[in-house]
């Protein structure tokens, strides 16, 4: 009978497969003792293990193609460094000599101690560095105790078709694999913003995340299907579902094909309002398929990317080299240059270091660079000087204050004037919009639309802050849903201040990209869409096939209801005219 198990879909697709087991769930360690006359030997066992890893690690860094992003590289290179930190080299050898420890025993105990020291500190940034060290120490551990790792760096032709199942893969794995053919991958833990997943959706693998557990219900080798989209995973198969997903494959790729024919169509609906249909991006890749697939644009560039994963903080000339690139790629389409959104899950080393209980409700995004001018001012400076050499639009994430934005446009207005004494060029009608993703400034968005130029709403901080459930937290993303009456209303309020101060309103938030909700939208007014490049052509085939003039009753009875399942079916019914 078939078994499923199901997890958080984190990149849409079907994928069959045999199933190839990477690792065995988490390492299980237990304590060892070295007879004294050995101790010597187990260090050097120890040591050869640390450099077998370092080995892996290069040979991933030097096969990976050039054309990758700085991102995956970088965390590679942070990797091969803590391998010669002497936490993790000196530390666990001291305990092999002094406390008798086996190599594997040693290294986990170090391990512990590491990752109890940042548990205390309850420190974000850190926190993310506590992942780093598992991965670093796990790969050393698996060197020891003989088993294969995720990735040796060596092109393995048996990787070729598979469906990849790991406790947790790392980015750069997730590459590497991607370009050994896999055709899929499901995780045991991780969450849908993770860096893993954010890959997985860029380079259109299907892949599903924070299974828990597969390691007892899967047998290596068997065939098994992938639903990235409904977040499932289906084992010991009987053919009628093989048929039926078979199926459902063809009919996706057919569809793909399909869809590719619309790239140089306009975005228009079947009763001609034009539609300006932008994607969100983060990495190069994300750049080129945005471009592949006929974007108008850049609604919204993720700029805190470029500074994550490293130990320094990019200066204003790498900022300005990345943003030139970007308005090179985008061959005169106009880009939106969303500044520093770092802090809460996304860290880097700029960000803040307090400890804090609630990060999302902390010093992040615009917070954060007014608190330090001196991380936010090269930036402007970077984003103003790219305006000179193509359509730049700056925005601004996570307001929710009339002085705040004040602040912020004063510090712009300061950033215009000492370009000018500097003689740098820059295009002074450069539109500033600001993202809309707190409840209060979408309750007062007029405030924002009459000093903005633009605004664009942010749905998936939104919805974390109007529900009240942290957009990371595993155990309450059931919770998290657009149609939720109070989220329609902080829309639909945002869109009419648009309207009523002549401002343009985009979205960007994953709502914008989910063809559930185009014709909603579309009937609410809205006529800029920002969305993931992978998902744009399935938009723009619904936008092209939508009539907004015959939607009015149906939408008001949405936005009128407060009952969930009215609003449910009337969406259903509003699809499917
Ligand atoms: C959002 O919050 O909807 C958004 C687009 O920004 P991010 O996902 O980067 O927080
Ligand atoms: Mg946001």
């Amino acid at each position: 009978m078939t078994i499923t198990i199901s997890g958080t879909g984190i990149s849409r697709g079907i994928a069959i497969g045999r199933a190839q087991r990477l690792d065995d769930g988490e390492l299980e360690i237990y304590e060892a003792a070295v007879p004294r006359e050995l101790i010597e030997d187990e260090v050097a066992r120890f040591r050869r293990a640390v450099r077998t890893a370092r080995q892996q690690l290069k040979a991933i860094r030097n096969s990976i193609p050039e054309n990758t992003s700085a991102d995956i590289t970088d965390f590679i290179d942070t990797h091969l460094l803590m391998m010669e930190d002497s936490m993790l080299t000196a530390a666990p050898v001291e305990l092999i000599r002094h406390k008798q420890y086996s190599a594997e025993w040693a290294l986990k105990v170090q391990r512990d101690e590491l990752a109890r020291v940042f548990d205390e500190m309850d420190d974000p940034y850190l926190r993310t560095r506590k992942d780093d060290i598992d991965h670093v120490v796990t790969r050393i551990q698996r060197i020891l105790i003989g088993e294969k790792t995720a990735t040796h760096g060596d092109h393995d032709d048996t990787l070729h078709g598979a469906i990849i199942l790991a406790h947790d893969l790392t980015p750069a794995e997730t590459v590497l694999l991607q370009h050994q053919g896999i055709a899929g991958f499901v995780t045991e833990s991780g969450g849908p913003l993770s860096h893993t997943a954010i890959l997985a959706r860029s380079l259109g693998l299907p892949a599903i995340v924070g299974t828990h557990t597969t390691s007892h219900q899967v047998r290596d080798g068997e065939t098994v299907i992938l639903d990235g989209g409904r977040g499932l995973l289906l084992a010991d198969i009987d053919a009628r579902t093989l048929k039926e997903y078979r199926r459902q494959q063809r009919e996706q790729k057919k569809r793909q094909t399909e869809l590719k024919r619309l790239r140089n169509e306009p975005a228009v609906t079947a009763d001609n309002v034009p539609v300006n249909l932008l994607a969100n991006v983060e990495l190069l890749e994300d750049i080129r398929i945005a471009r592949l697939s006929g974007a108008d644009g850049i609604g919204l560039y993720r700029t805190e990317f470029i500074f994550m994963n490293r130990d320094d903080v990019p200066d204003e000339e790498e900022q300005l080299e990345h943003y030139l690139s970007l308005i090179r790629t985008m061959k005169g389409l106009p880009v939106t240059i969303r500044t520093l959104d770092l802090g809460a899950d996304k860290d880097c080393i700029a960000a803040d270091k307090r400890s804090c209980s609630n990060p999302a409700l902390g010093l992040r995004a615009i917070r954060l660079c007014l608190s330090q001018p001196e991380l936010f001012r090269p930036q402007l400076r970077a984003i103003l000087r790219a305006s000179a050499r193509g359509p730049v639009q700056m925005m601004i994430p996570m307001l929710s204050s009339a002085s705040e934005l004040d602040q912020v446009l004063a510090m712009v207005e300061e950033t215009r004037r000492q370009l000018s004494e500097d003689g740098l060029p820059f295009d002074r009608n450069m539109p500033v919009g600001g993202m809309i993703e707190v409840p209060a400034a979408a309750l007062s968005a007029g405030l924002f639309a009459r000093k903005l130029d633009f605004l664009s709403i942010g749905t998936n901080d939104l919805i974390q802050y109007a529900l009240a459930i942290d957009r990371v937290d595993d155990s309450v993303t059931y919770l998290y849903d657009p149609l939720h009456p109070g989220v329609l209303k902080l829309v639909r309020m945002v869109i009419e201040a648009g309207h009523r101060h002549m401002t343009p309103v985009a979205m960007c938030g994953e709502m914008a990209g989910d063809v559930r909700y185009t014709r909603l939208l579309l009937a609410m007014g809205l006529r800029q869409f920002s969305v993931p490049p992978t998902a744009l052509l399935e938009v723009k085939d619904t936008i092209r096939r939508s009539h907004t003039d015959t939607y009015a009753k149906l939408v008001k009875r949405i936005l009128d209801s407060d009952d969930p399942e009215q609003i449910h079916a009337t969406l259903d019914a509003l699809n499917e005219l």
